[in-house]
C-alpha cells in the first residue's frame, strides 16, 4: 500500500478586486474554502483512484481538523496516521485573487509545522504496513529527512515531490528513489542555464550524482522526463483543455505512486501520473477536479 507523509491545509480563497491596501478593510466578490496541502491533495487523489492509501500527518484541534479527517475518510483514505494537536490550528493558506487572477497568498503551517520526528517513531508499527511512502516540503524538512532515511533503511520505496522548493541537506538525496520536481523546482535546483532543457538537465546530473535514483521531471502540457544515470525520456502530455492546473503536481504524484504500486515500471507509470496530471486540469479547483479510476480507465481506453 502507499503511505503519504505530509501536510493538510485548508484553503481560504477569496475574490477581490484588487488588494486591500495596508489598514483597509476591502469587501469580497465572494470566497470559498477547499481542502489542500499537498500531502491531503497526494492522499486524496490517491483515494479516488482506489489506491490502498494510508495519510499521515498533523492538523489542530479545531473544526476544520476535524472536518479534513472526515472528508479523508469519505474519500476512501485510511486516516490512523493523522494526530489532532490539542492547542494547535490547522494549517492554513488565506489566499486573495484580484481581477486581473494576481493572487496574494499567507500561509500558517499550524499543525503542520509540529510533525517531528518522534512523531515517526511513534507511528512505525503503523507505517512499516506501507510500500511506498510520498513526502512532499510543506513539514519540517528534518522530519523529512528523519523519515526518508529510517524508511528507506526499512527497504522501502520513497518519493519526494520537492515542492516548495526547499534547500534540502546533502544525506537525504541517497535514500530517495524518486524525486519529482515540476519546471519551478528544476530551476530552483539549476544552475543558471538558459533554456529549460539544459536547466533540466544541469538539475538532473547535480540530483543524480547526490545519490538520487531517478528523477521524474514533470513539464505542464510538455507531459514529463525521467532522467536515470545518462538516459533521459520524454513522455508526451495528454492533450487535454486546460481550465485549472492547480493540484496538477498532486495528480500526478498520485497517478505516478498508484501505478508503481500495481507493478509498472517508471516508464508506464510516468504515462498514467500524465494522465491522472491531464484529467485534473479540465475541472476548476485541486481536489474536485481529481479522477476516479472509473474515470481515468475510460480515458486510458480513448
Ligand atoms: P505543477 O502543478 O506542480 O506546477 P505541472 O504544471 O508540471 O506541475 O503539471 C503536472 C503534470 O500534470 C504534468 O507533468 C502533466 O502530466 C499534467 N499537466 C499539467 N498541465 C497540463 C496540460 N495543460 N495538458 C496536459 N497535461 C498537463
Amino acid at each position: 500500500s502507499i503511505c503519504v507523509i505530509g501536510s493538510l491545509n485548508l484553503d481560504i480563497v477569496a475574490a477581490v478586486e484588487r488588494f486591500p491596501q495596508p489598514g483597509e478593510t476591502l469587501t469580497a466578490d465572494g470566497y470559498s474554502v477547499f481542502f489542500g496541502g499537498k500531502g491531503g491533495n497526494q492522499a486524496i487523489a490517491l483515494g479516488r483512484l482506489g489506491a490502498r492509501v494510508k495519510m499521515a500527518g498533523k492538523v489542530g484541534d479545531d473544526i476544520h481538523g476535524h472536518d479534513y479527517i472526515r472528508h479523508l475518510r469519505m474519500n476512501g483514505v485510511d486516516v490512523s496516521g493523522i494526530s489532532v494537536e490539542k492547542g494547535a490550528a490547522t494549517g492554513t493558506a488565506m489566499i486573495w485573487v484580484d481581477r486581473q487572477g494576481e493572487n496574494q497568498i499567507v500561509v500558517s503551517a499550524g499543525a503542520n509545522g509540529l510533525l517531528q520526528p518522534s512523531d515517526i517513531d511513534a507511528m512505525w508499527e503503523e507505517l512499516v504496513h506501507s510500500d511506498i511512502f510520498l513526502f512532499q516540503l510543506e513539514i519540517p524538512i528534518g522530519t523529512v529527512a528523519y523519515a526518508v532515511k529510517r524508511l528507506k533503511q526499512a527497504g522501502k520505496t520513497i518519493v519526494l515531490d520537492p515542492a516548495p522548493a526547499s534547500l534540502l541537506p546533502d544525506a537525504i538525496f541517497r535514500y530517495i528513489d524518486y524525486m519529482t520536481p515540476n519546471e519551478t523546482e528544476i530551476r530552483y535546483y539549476a544552475g543558471r542555464q538558459e533554456r529549460y532543457v539544459y536547466q533540466l538537465k544541469e538539475a538532473a546530473g547535480s540530483l543524480l550524482r547526490k545519490g538520487v535514483g531517478t528523477i521524474v521531471a514533470k513539464a505542464g502540457e510538455e507531459g514529463a522526463y525521467w532522467i536515470r544515470e545518462a538516459e533521459m525520456t520524454h513522455i508526451e502530455a495528454f492533450p487535454v483543455q486546460a481550465v485549472d492546473t492547480t493540484g496538477a503536481g498532486d495528480s500526478f504524484n498520485a497517478g505516478f505512486a498508484y501505478a508503481l504500486a500495481s507493478g509498472l515500471d517508471v516508464e508506464d507509470a510516468v504515462r498514467i501520473g500524465n494522465a491522472v496530471g491531464a484529467l485534473s486540469v479540465r475541472q476548476v479547483g485541486a481536489q474536485s477536479a481529481m479522477p476516479t479510476r472509473e474515470e481515468l480507465e475510460r480515458f486510458l481506453e480513448t
